[in-house]
């Protein structure tokens, strides 16, 4: 699943391709399966017209807004792709003033395209590379909570923008067990896990992301940073650290691996 570091890729490769375009066309596909809270056609007319006047991330979403206050919001899902060039899988295509177009495309279609006359609530938490999110903030949120810290990272209410694989990356960083109860974390470690997750995270986008399936960017091209991951799908491999074998256990229902020598 894309998370922030595929989905700012995608967000920086589409932003100098739409912007200041007027959207002139919309086509859908399995509408139903694809449009949030609004028809194919309403959404044609909504967007007809509109100039985007820039793409932004919140998150896991893009929001793409335009002039007149509106926006379009993107959630990828699972194997979501924004294309500049069609791919079989398109649900939805949007022509644009300058005869080009940009493609929303999604072969299991868990990802969801919508429309809102203002900018939209999403209900997130803190995005985990803002300046004003801090070590102190991050503590605050952690030491009240119950439950193991790895599945809190994956919650979006808790924190936007983190998936599977950067919190199992973050986690063998910061040399913690992912089954270890959120609210027993020591400063000293939540500030180490801090460090971790900023760290992978601008690791991630630096190589524009990571291609362990279906993820691509905005020109159906693989990210790079399925090279560098140290726990996450790497099963059996020895880790870089310890040469210890690299486990996976099943925590809320989602794959974790971990060192099991390096995060006790
Ligand atoms: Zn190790």
């Amino acid at each position: 699943m894309p998370e922030l570091p595929e989905v700012e890729t995608i967000r920086r490769d589409i932003e100098p391709y739409v912007k200041n375009r007027a959207i002139k066309a919309v086509k859908a596909v399995r509408e139903r399966n694809v449009l949030k809270g609004i028809k194919a056609k309403r959404l044609e007319k909504a967007l007809k017209g509109q100039r985007i006047e820039r793409v932004e991330r919140r998150g896991k979403y893009l929001i793409f807004k335009l002039a007149s206050g509106n926006c379009l919001i993107i959630h990828l899902g699972m194997t979501g792709k924004i294309l500049k060039a069609p791919d079989r899988f398109v649900k939805v295509t949007f022509d644009l003033n300058n005869g080009k177009s940009f493609y929303f495309s999604d072969i299991r279609m868990f990802g969801k395209v919508s429309f809102s006359k203002t900018y939209p609530v999403l209900n997130l938490g803190p995005e985990p590379l803002a300046d004003d999110f801090t070590p102190a903030l991050f503590n605050e949120r952690i030491k009240s909570r119950g439950g193991n810290i790895k599945a809190l990272l994956l919650n979006q209410k808790f924190l936007a923008g983190v998936g599977n694989i950067y919190a199992s990356e973050a986690l063998f960083l910061a040399r913690i067990n992912p089954r270890r109860r959120a609210g027993s974390l020591k400063f000293a470690e939540v500030n180490k896990l801090y460090q971790a997750l900023r760290k992978v995270l601008l690791s991630g986008i630096k190589y524009r992301g990571t291609s362990v399936s279906d993820y691509r960017d905005a020109s159906g091209r693989m990210g790079g940073f399925q090279k560098r991951l140290k726990v996450y799908d790497q099963e059996g491999r020895l880790c870089k650290k310890c040469r210890s074998p690299i486990r996976r256990i099943v925590i809320g229902q989602r794959s974790t691996f971990f060192c099991p020598h390096c995060q006790t």
